[in-house]
């Protein structure tokens, strides 16, 4: 089968033909229908500090939003007991749980289980026509849903989890990043009830398509003085909430600055190297909070997933501007380094 490999630590993928993967006990096969590309893809493109700091082995298939048909199941499979069946589309949780004796697995946490792996960047992901993955691990789409739809569940779902670990009903927001992660947080804190949206990016069209997603108000960072706009805006009593999406040590530094004391702060950008941070003026004597976001709450965060979409009705691919084949990758990454793209799907045939 095609598959998309990372094989060496230098930059850039390489579309290789190699063996379809078979289900073990417990899995299932799917037949890809789309994967979509995360801003995640692009560290192990590039091959960052955080990439080969969190990659333990190549080569590897890259790729990890995703959905498929299931096509077949390995041993132990008893797909009626979960409600599935051959041809079924599913989106994939890429937080492959053991289901553990391990303190988050037995307190409602699995996707932070102590020997769990990341579709994509511990095991084989899906940008490839066949991809096996544990049958706990498949999301059952409603009929009719689109696979690009289907896909992109999985990114909405860290955006949701951002908005649903902090206290957002009512309170002032600045989401720092406005790429396509940023952009659906936007979507899910309007959705879930934040106050005034306050957002901070650095492009005009994202900031535009910020406000079309439910941002109160944009702000370039780089031209004006984001600290004094907030204070002009809310007559001095700045933000409650951060939401930090953009993985850049500046944007997180800004809003630390700004944020009022006892505030509360999500991390989900990634950070391509150590972070600097003022922790004993912008964190300690400011009595924040920090969560630190990865994954989603298997399966309450798809639950609330499937109320934004099918219930709220807010349409992820509003968020796709690209599709391509597989073979036509390098044109794929070349937009996402230039940063100026919404999601990009990528099709395996
Ligand atoms: P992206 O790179 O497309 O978006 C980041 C945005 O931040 C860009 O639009 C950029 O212009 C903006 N930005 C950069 N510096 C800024 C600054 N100083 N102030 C304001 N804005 C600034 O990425 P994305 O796909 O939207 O993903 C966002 C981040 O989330 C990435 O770092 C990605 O790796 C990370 N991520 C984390 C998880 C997780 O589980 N924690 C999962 C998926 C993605």
């Amino acid at each position: 089968m095609k598959a998309l490999l990372k094989t060496s630590k230098h930059q850039g993928f390489d579309l290789l033909d190699i063996d379809a993967p078979i289900p073990k006990e417990n899995e299932v096969l799917l037949k890809t229908q789309v994967s979509t590309i995360c801003g995640s893809d692009l560290h192990l493109w590039e091959w960052n500090q955080w990439a080969d700091d969190f990659v333990p082995r190549l080569p590897l298939v890259v790729g990890h939003e995703t959905c498929g048909q299931i096509v077949d199941c390995g041993p132990n499979v008893n797909l009626s007991k979960l409600n599935l069946k051959i041809g079924d589309l599913v989106s994939v949780e890429t937080h492959l749980f053991a289901g553990c004796s391990c303190s988050p697995c037995k307190n409602g946490k699995k996707h932070l289980c102590s020997s769990g792996e990341i579709l994509g960047f511990h095991k084989n992901g899906s940008f490839a026509e066949w991809l096996t993955v544990p049958v706990d691990n498949c999301w059952k789409a409603r009929e009719g849903t689109d696979p690009v739809t289907a896909s992109l569940k999985e990114p909405l779902g860290n955006a949701v989890q951002t908005v649903m670990t902090q206290p957002i009903v009512g309170k002032t927001v600045l989401i720092t990043g406005a790429g396509p992660l940023g952009l659906m947080t936007i979507a899910a804190a309007r959705a879930f009830g934040a106050g005034q949206i306050f957002v901070s990016e650095l492009q005009p069209e994202r900031r535009e398509k910020a406000l079309s997603l439910g941002a109160d108000h944009v702000i370039d960072p780089k031209d004006q003085n984001l600290h004094s706009f907030i204070e002009d805006k809310t007559k001095g009593r700045m933000f409650d909430v951060l939401l930090e999406i953009s993985g850049s040590n500046q944007a997180l530094n800004d809003g630390l600055a700004s944020i009022s004391n006892g505030g509360s702060v999500a991390l989900l950008g990634l950070f391509p190297s150590t972070v600097n941070l003022s922790l004993n003026e912008n964190v300690i004597f400011k009595g924040l909070t920090i969560n630190g976001i990865t994954g989603r709450l298997i399966w309450d965060t798809w639950n609330h997933v499937d109320d934004l979409i099918y219930e709220k009705g807010f349409d992820p691919k509003k968020l796709l501007t690209h599709s391509f084949k597989i073979e036509e990758y390098k044109k794929a990454f070349h937009l996402m380094e230039k940063g100026v793209s919404g999601k990009i799907a990528l099709f395996p045939v």
